[in-house]
């Protein structure tokens, strides 16, 4: 964390000298150590999944700062339905963190793009929000807009698992060369991975190189946390 003047622990109120205090920092939900690598399920032996092998996604390597789960949800969902932005760089402080463990930097990074319906709502692209801080403090460039939402969804949220791969299907638009590229794909959460590998797809086919997710947090079966 960056600030050192006194504050208060945005989760349990404690006076701290950072955003979290120093157990509510340690109790975070942190993913299982080992997981897959391209997707980040949870695999005792840290190699490819059966799914991943059996059906590789475009997008080449995951990272994710938690696992989504209490109160990193509590906090996602601050952000994205409060209007709680300066939640967005501590989300992101926090996942800049767990990327100062990763050799694999990208040329650029490219934030999941939302619907003009969506944002007009909203008022806001949280993940444009989290992009914009971790671009400038790692200095890594930005392109912002070069991916358009072109297809209007309903919430994946709202979707049965196996449903999300149809309803996003076509959903992107990306005229950008990206040839030769590392692309970091920025998003707040990775469920089934499904809108990410659309939008990589559609990278790919501009030539990128390779992809990387990088989320706030995945979401994991119940049994598995
Ligand atoms: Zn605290
Ligand atoms: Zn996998």
């Amino acid at each position: 964390m960056l600030f050192l003047t006194q504050k208060n622990c945005i989760l349990c109120g404690v006076s701290a000298t950072q955003d979290l205090c120093e157990p509510c920092y340690i109790h975070l939900p942190r993913l299982p150590a080992n997981h897959c690598p391209i997707c980040l399920w949870p695999v005792p032996t840290a190699e490819i999944c059966g799914a991943c092998l059996t059906k590789p996604p475009a997008f080449t390597h995951t990272i994710a700062a938690f696992r989504y789960t209490f109160p990193i949800d509590a906090m996602i969902h601050s952000l994205k339905y409060r209007t709680h932005l300066a939640i967005a760089p501590i989300l992101a402080n926090l996942l800049i963190t767990r990327l100062k463990t990763t050799s694999l930097l990208p040329d650029v990074i490219i934030p999941m793009p939302l619907h003009p319906i969506r944002l007009r709502e909203r008022g806001f692209n949280q993940a444009m929000e989290i992009s914009r801080y971790i671009s400038k403090q790692m200095g890594i460039a930005l392109l912002p807009d070069s991916c358009k939402r072109i297809k209007h969804t309903p919430p994946q949220t709202g979707l049965p698992w196996k449903d999300r791969q149809k309803n996003i299907r076509k959903a992107f638009d990306c005229k950008i060369d990206l040839s030769g590229k590392h692309v970091a794909l920025v998003d707040d959460v990775m469920t089934t991975g499904a809108t990410l590998n659309e939008l990589a797809k559609v990278l790919r086919k501009q030539g990128a190189a390779e992809i990387s997710n990088w989320v706030i947090a995945r979401t994991l079966p119940e049994v598995m946390q």
